[in-house]
Order: structure tokens, then C-alpha cells, then sequence
């Protein structure tokens, strides 16, 4: 099928979704007759409608969650396994539909949201093997006498809400996990991107029990908030800024429940002379203007030695200059698509606007262009001012700024010099330098010559701002589980 036939298929879906929460397996009616009217950002237009939930929603997703819970729980680990290989299986069965919902909702080219689907099942896949692989201290006399051994359990009904960058993959570093240890779940995807993960959720029927992954759509204010206060949630789960990160965490406070956050990030990329200006071109081109910068991740925070910067502003300037904009409900190829709103975008036009008059020249773009939808330009600034916000600030934008060093030293304590802690990369060829970046770099993820290169096995986390959860890998399955410690008296064979 051609990619116009498979966006027209998909916006048929979304025409036919009447606004309704997914509940117990199956779809319900919100009990608020209120809509929450989904964009196109491409466009600008109306793509669709989703229910807009209501605290008596999340009572009852929770309380279908709690009931699926004793029985998912008490599963091996190898039939939850085979539950999210099949649901792994479904995934890439429906990739088509799936890519275009993301491409549709968040502005991204078909192409582009193509690209995350396989991540999605390889999520789940890699998920319902860790499951089988639980690790613990070996069983045995710590205490003279006393058998202790340690369980894994789940955690509970876990609370997971998740932003509107890659829905998708974000609800599925969050699903994977915890279902593969036992939990049962309540989703609450973005307000401004919730139809790929109602869809999702309704290719679940038949393949997961009833009631262990549940979604209610609805604002963060309403919905993510019943979640957070929650007595029947036992640990939050947010992908998302800072500022829900904190009312989150708040709200889990009421109750004590455990919190895993994956908050934002302000990546540096750290250039030295020596470095590939090739590679590094090609990469700040997919991953500084990929998904139009709204990555936490995104290589857009580059600090060059003063040496290399006029090559790289040439070569960049260059590179960013062919990137094409379009509309992906037109199933059109472009490079850069729309900021996800209005709203964000004035957001973005505002912190480029701050940057100049905090002296940031501006070597490309930087003009709201007209017409219709929410895009922005792909921009570059130099002379970006330590300490000032766009040095410091996530912009979640097409906005690549480029600041200078003349020693190691300085570009160390530059790059260090934000209160994120996510990501970060180092150009160079000299392995010794590189290394010592990777142990100064205080960032949960830091690469040498690549950025933003992902694995399932690997684990994303963030320092700092950047919050305290795992996803992916075996320590997001940790992350999911409680341990308990069960002592048992069988004495010793002198009967001491
Ligand atoms: P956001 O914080 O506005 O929203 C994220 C989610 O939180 C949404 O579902 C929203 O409805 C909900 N929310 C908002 N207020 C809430 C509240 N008071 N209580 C409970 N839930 C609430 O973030 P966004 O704009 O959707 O996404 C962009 C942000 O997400 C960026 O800061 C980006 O860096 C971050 N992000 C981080 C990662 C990561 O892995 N660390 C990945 C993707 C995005």
C-alpha cells in the first residue's frame, strides 16, 4: 500500500474511534460527556476527538486494573513472556496503522514514524525475555541456621503517564516493563496525543488478560492528578517536563508510593578539532532536527573548540538549509515537521527570540514562517552566552546553538553546566580524551562520535532534573519489582 492509502486508512480509524477510554479490555465511555478535540499539526485542523476523563474514570480503570492483578501477578514469568511476544507480534502486524496514527497526531513524516515501530516491538520482545531472568543473591544460612531467599514481586498497579513526543515508544518503555514483572497498569497518554495509544491498547483485547493495561485519556491537570493521589496506585511512572515530574512526585507523596521519572534534558555535544565534521553534520541533522528537535535527547546544545566552529557553522548551515518541511496527513516526504501546537511553538519562537537579545547571533532561520500549521523553522545560533537560558534551557525545538571552548577543561565544565543530566556526547578521534569526557559527563547516557543511538538491553536515564527512572533493560524491570526477603528457621544437621 502506498503511504497516502495507508494515512487515509488510518484517519478512517480515527474518524470511526468514538471518544472512549479503554477499560477491563474493552472500550467504555468516559462518565463526562466531554471531548478533548485532537490537531493535526501540520495542518492545524481537527484530526479526531478522544474522551476527556474524569477522576471517576481513573477509580474505575483502577479498580479493573486491581482486580486483574492477584491472577496476572501469579503467572510464571514464561506465560507473561509469550503474552508480550504475541503482543510484540501484533504490534508489528499493524506497524502500518500504528506509524501512520503517530505521523498524523505528532506532525512527524510517515517515513519517520515508520522507524519507530520495530523499536516499539523490540521493547516488548526484549521485555518478555528479561522477564525469565530475574536476579537476586543466592538462597542461603546468612544467618546461621535461617534459609533466606529473596522473591521479585511486582509492585502493584502502576500509574503511567507518558508525553506527546513519541507516544508510542514512550507508552511502551513504560508497558513492557512493568507488565513483564507482574504489575497490571492505568495509562494516561498526552492530552494532545492520546489516539495511537488508545489504539494500541485495543490491539491488546484477546492477546493480554482483561484489566491488566488500562487507558484513560485526559488532561494532565485531571486525569494525571486523580493518578498521582491515588490510594489504589501503588508507583507512578512519567515521561514528561520537569514541572509534571514535580506534581507527580508530589501527589505520590499523599500516599507514599514509589515514583520513576523521565524528565527532560538539554544534551551537550561536545566537538573537538579532531572530530568527524562529516558524521557529526549528518547526525546533528537527524537527531537535532529530528521529530523537529522534540527529543529530551536531541543533539541541540553544541560547544565546539573555537578552532572547528566557522567549519562547522559552513557545513551545518548547509545541511540545514536542504531540510524540506511538510504535511504528513498529505503523506508528503519532508525532513522537519511541525512543532506539536501553537502553544509550543510560541514557546520556542520566545526562547529564540531571548537568545538574541542576550547576544545569540543568528545564523539561520529563527523567523515563525506563515501559514498554516505549527512549524518553525530549523535554526541555527552562535555565539550562544554561557549561563544564559538557551544555554541552559530545553528548548524541545529545531533550534541548534552552538557555544565555544578553547581548553578541555572549559568545555567539560560548560557541558556540565545545566541542571539536566540525560544525555551528552564527544567528538573526537583521540580515545583518551574521549574516555575521560565519558567519565566527567554527568549524564545517564553519554556516546563518543554518535548521539541518540538506542538498545533495548541499554538502560535510558536520566542525572538530575532529569529524574530517577530506568527504562529499558533489566533495570527497568528492577524498577518494577519490589524484593522480599523470606527467612525460614531449618536448623542446622548437629541440631545446633
Ligand atoms: P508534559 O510534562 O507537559 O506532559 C507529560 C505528561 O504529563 C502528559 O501526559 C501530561 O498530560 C501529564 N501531566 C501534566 N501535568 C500533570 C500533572 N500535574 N499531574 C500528572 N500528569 C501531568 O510533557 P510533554 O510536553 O508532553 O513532553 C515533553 C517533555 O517530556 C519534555 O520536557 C521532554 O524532555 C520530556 N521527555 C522526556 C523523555 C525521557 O525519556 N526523559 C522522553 C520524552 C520526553
Amino acid at each position: 500500500m502506498t503511504p497516502e492509502k495507508i494515512l487515509a486508512d488510518a484517519q478512517r480509524r480515527i474518524d470511526d474511534l468514538a471518544p472512549a477510554l479503554y477499560i477491563g479490555g474493552g472500550f467504555v465511555p468516559s462518565t463526562s460527556a466531554e471531548t478533548i478535540e485532537v490537531t493535526n499539526p501540520g495542518t492545524g485542523a481537527r484530526l479526531g476527538v478522544a474522551a476527556n476523563g474524569t477522576a471517576a474514570d481513573v477509580d474505575a480503570a483502577v479498580s479493573a486494573a486491581r482486580t486483574a492483578l492477584p491472577a496476572w501477578a501469579r503467572t510464571t514469568p514464561g506465560a507473561r513472556a509469550e503474552a508480550l511476544f504475541r503482543f510484540a507480534d501484533v504490534v508489528d502486524e499493524h506497524a502500518e496503522l500504528l506509524a501512520a496514527l503517530e505521523a498524523l497526531n505528532v506532525g512527524k513524516s510517515y517515513a519517520y514514524a515508520t522507524y519507530e515501530i520495530p523499536l516499539i516491538s523490540d521493547c516488548f520482545r526484549f521485555m518478555a525475555g528479561a522477564a525469565r531472568t530475574a536476579q537476586a543473591p543466592a538462597p542461603g544460612q546468612y544467618v546461621a541456621g535461617q534459609l533466606s531467599y529473596i522473591r521479585r514481586e511486582p509492585v502493584g498497579v502502576i500509574g503511567a503517564i507518558t508525553p506527546w513526543n513519541f507516544p508510542l515508544l514512550m507508552a511502551a518503555w513504560k508497558i513492557a516493563p512493568a507488565l513483564a514483572a507482574g504489575n497490571t497498569m492505568v495509562l494516561k497518554p498526552s492530552v494532545l496525543t492520546p489516539l495511537s495509544t488508545l489504539v494500541l491498547a485495543g490491539l491488546a483485547t484477546g492477546v493480554l488478560p482483561d484489566g491488566v493495561l488500562n487507558v484513560v485519556t485526559g488532561a494532565g491537570a485531571t486525569v494525571g492528578r486523580a493518578m498521582s493521589h491515588h490510594d489504589g496506585i501503588d508507583m507512578m511512572a512519567l515521561t514528561g517536563g520537569v514541572g509534571s515530574g514535580r506534581q507527580v512526585a508530589a501527589g505520590a507523596a499523599t500516599t507514599v508510593k514509589r515514583v520513576h521519572l523521565e524528565l527532560g534534558g538539554k544534551a551537550p555535544v561536545v566537538v573537538f578539532p579532531d572530530a568527524d565534521l562529516d558524521l557529526l553534520v549528518q547526525t546533528l541533522i537527524a537527531v537535532g532536527y529530528g521529530n523537529a528537535g522534540q527529543d529530551c535527547g536531541a543533539a541541540t546544545r553544541v560547544i565546539c573548540h573555537e578552532d572547528v566552529r566557522d567549519r562547522l557553522l559552513e557545513a551545518l548551515t548547509a545541511a540545514a538549509r536542504q531540510l524540506r518541511s511538510g504535511n504528513a496527513a498529505a503523506g508528503e516526504e519532508f525532513e522537519l515537521g511541525p512543532l506539536i501546537s501553537g502553544a509550543h511553538r510560541s514557546r520556542v519562537a520566545a526562547m529564540v527570540d531571548q537568545a538574541r537579545q542576550d547576544g545569540a547571533r543568528v545564523v539561520l532561520g529563527g523567523e515563525m514562517p506563515a501559514g498554516p500549521g505549527f512549524f518553525y523553522p530549523a535554526t541555527i545560533l552562535a555565539d550562544v552566552a554561557p549561563g544564559t537560558e538557551m544555554a541552559r534551557e530545553e528548548v524541545f525545538g529545531p533550534v541548534i546553538s552552538v557555544e565555544t571552548f578553547a581548553a578541555e577543561a572549559e568545555a567539560l565544565s560548560k557541558a556540565n553546566d545545566v541542571e539536566y543530566g540525560l544525555a551528552a556526547s564527544v567528538w573526537t578521534r583521540d580515545q583518551a580524551r574521549a574516555l575521560r569526557f565519558t567519565e566527567e559527563l554527568a549524564f545517564g547516557s553519554v556516546w563518543v562520535n554518535s548521539h541518540l543511538s538506542f538498545a533495548s538491553e541499554m538502560p535510558w536515564n536520566g542525572f538530575g532534573k532529569s529524574g530517577y527512572g530506568r527504562d529499558n533493560s533489566a533495570y527497568a524491570l528492577d524498577d518494577y519489582t519490589r524484593t522480599k526477603h523470606v527467612m525460614l528457621p531449618i536448623g542446622t544437621p548437629d541440631g545446633s
